[in-house]
């Protein structure tokens, strides 16, 4: 899950971005409205953005509109000062998903982004499962036999990547993207790692992450007695 804050608060910005990547979402950070719209209209898909009104060079009003003009249709949470009516409104008529106020509680935050992301997901079933191996995208936790297990966020989000298209193969780029933002140093030795702790991890499920050469990682569908 990668999610773009675009917010000029230095001290907020810092605080909401380390604990949404503690979460284990990759996430991105812009400190103001024009390079909202640049990172935007990347190659580089959002599966949410939270974003601020108050924000120089260009607003948050605008950079929302122009998203939605594009017809990009990621969620949207506005963060801002700005509590009138008639902001909340024309925030939500923009297309904004959903509107909170600062200052704001960061439990609540993270409530409403699983709220969006689970939307989101809307019609795909959001727990994966390959034999006795279980993995659930909204709580974001794995188990064997109901048991859960003790992964670190990079490891879950390596299995997310695998599980939610069990048959297909996923390249190490494609586990970067996932994995990293763009400001973060990303080196494709550290995903071989996180393979290998997670074979380990998976391994009394009698689940096996193939390395298919020069192209990338795959689980194999199963065929057990769970099934
Ligand atoms: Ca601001």
């Amino acid at each position: 899950m990668r999610i773009l804050i675009a917010e000029d608060d230095e001290v907020l910005s810092d605080g909401l971005c380390r604990s949404m990547r503690q979460t284990g979402y990759a996430v991105d950070c812009v400190r103001d409205g024009l390079s909202a719209n640049t990172i935007l209209s990347g190659e580089q898909p959002f599966d949410l953005v939270i974003l601020d009104l108050g924000l120089p060079k260009v607003d948050g009003f605008t950079v929302l509109k122009g998203l939605r003009e594009k017809n990009r249709q990621v969620p949207v949470i506005i963060l801002t000062a700005r509590d009138a009516e008639e902001d909340r409104v024309k925030g939500l008529d923009l297309g904004a998903d959903d509107y909170m106020i600062k200052p704001f509680s960061l439990p609540e935050l993270e409530a409403r982004v699983r709220a969006l992301i689970r939307r989101g997901q809307c019609g795909v079933n959001p727990v994966y499962s390959c034999g006795t191996l279980t993995y659930d995208s909204v709580g974001r936790r794995a188990a064997i036999d109901g048991e859960t297990l003790d992964l670190t966020t990079r490891e879950l989000s390596v299995l997310e990547a695998l599980m939610s298209r069990i048959g297909w193969v996923i390249s190490k780029e494609q586990l970067l993207e996932r994995l990293y933002s763009y400001s973060e140093e990303a080196s494709s030795n550290a995903i071989e790692v996180y393979i290998h702790r997670l074979r380990k991890k998976i391994e009394p499920a009698g689940v096996t992450i193939r390395t298919i050469r020069g192209l990338g990682y795959i689980i194999d569908r199963v065929n057990s007695a769970h099934d």
